[in-house]
């Protein structure tokens, strides 16, 4: 089953909850006023990373899709071929 590397710039998000809306399982607003993406580690670079495989794909490329500010990007594992 193919695996997908979601990436999360959780300094530039602004709280607008459009992700939560497309994928609630994994997205949620906390008390600062930004969304937390369950599951997911910080990295080096300060970003959060979480690896989900394809069944969860299209939910979260939804949510991708729908933040205003692009701060959630969605890579392919095997490849490093970024979809978002
Ligand atoms: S849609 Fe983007 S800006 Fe809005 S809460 Fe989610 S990550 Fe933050």
């Amino acid at each position: 089953m193919k695996q997908y590397r979601v990436i999360y710039d959780r300094k530039g998000c602004i709280g607008a909850a459009a992700c939560v809306a497309g994928h609630d399982a994994r997205w949620v607003l906390v008390d600062d006023g930004k969304a937390d993406l369950k599951g997911a580690q910080l990295n080096k670079e300060g970003l959060f990373e979480l690896i989900i495989d394809e069944n969860e794909l299209p939910k979260m490329m939804d949510a991708a899709q729908l933040c205003p500010v692009l701060v959630i990007h969605i890579d392919e594992v095997e490849t490093g071929k970024r979809l978002i």
